[in-house]
């Protein structure tokens, strides 16, 4: 069930049941576009239409934060639970790492994904990984969406900050099967 939070509407599941969506779309070859909707972001789609028209037009939006949280169950329309970019990020490795998909992380100063990709994978070594800083200018942006295509993501992680990732996940359908606005989650990940 969706449930509308001040005009975003936000998807009731559980982690387990977001991470559940996300293995079905890439064992079904389907896309998926997820937006983790923090309150910010919540805030900010109020005064930009086409931020809040790109929310509701993810295959999958989580509420990221407990005010969201709040905010449904005030509502009267309770969602299951917080759901962040990275909690969701950190439940998928491990299914990931037994199903060997590969994944691209995308975002950060440069070599904060590299980073984080390393440290991920000395947990998770059957996930196969590439990885891009997030500070690329016109010229850059074309090589990098080669590099993108050419490794074939089944999830693409991208880290450039709301709402730019969002713009970027919705604008490139066609690099990865999921695509996820994680935020700063490469920072923690890369410890
Ligand atoms: N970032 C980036 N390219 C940019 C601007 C930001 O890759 O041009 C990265 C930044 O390094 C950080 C993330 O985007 O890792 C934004 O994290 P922040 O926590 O500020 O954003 P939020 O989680 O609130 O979206």
């Amino acid at each position: 069930m969706r449930v509308n939070v001040l005009g975003i509407t936000i998807d009731s599941y559980s982690m387990q049941e977001a991470v559940a969506e996300i293995r079905k779309a890439i064992e079904d070859q389907l896309s998926l576009r997820v937006v983790t909707a923090n309150p910010e972001m919540i805030y900010e789609s109020r005064k930009n239409p086409r931020l809040r028209e790109l929310i509701n037009s993810a295959d999958l939006v989580t509420p990221d934060g407990i005010g969201v949280v709040w905010a449904a169950a005030r509502l009267g329309t309770p969602v299951q639970e917080r759901v962040t970019g990275i909690d969701l990020v950190q439940s998928l490795f491990p299914v990931a790492d037994q199903q060997r998909w590969r994944i691209f992380f995308l975002g950060g100063k440069p070599g904060v994904a590299l980073q984080a990709a390393r440290q991920v994978a000395l947990k998770y070594p059957g996930i196969v990984w590439g990885e891009s800083h997030g500070y690329f200018n016109e010229e850059e942006e074309v090589d990098l969406l080669e590099k993108i295509i050419t490794f074939q993501p089944d999830i693409l992680l991208v880290g450039l900050g709301a709402p730019r990732q969002e713009y970027w996940n919705a604008e490139h359908p066609e690099l990865a099967r999921v695509s996820i606005g994680v935020g700063g989650s490469f920072d923690a990940l890369a410890g």
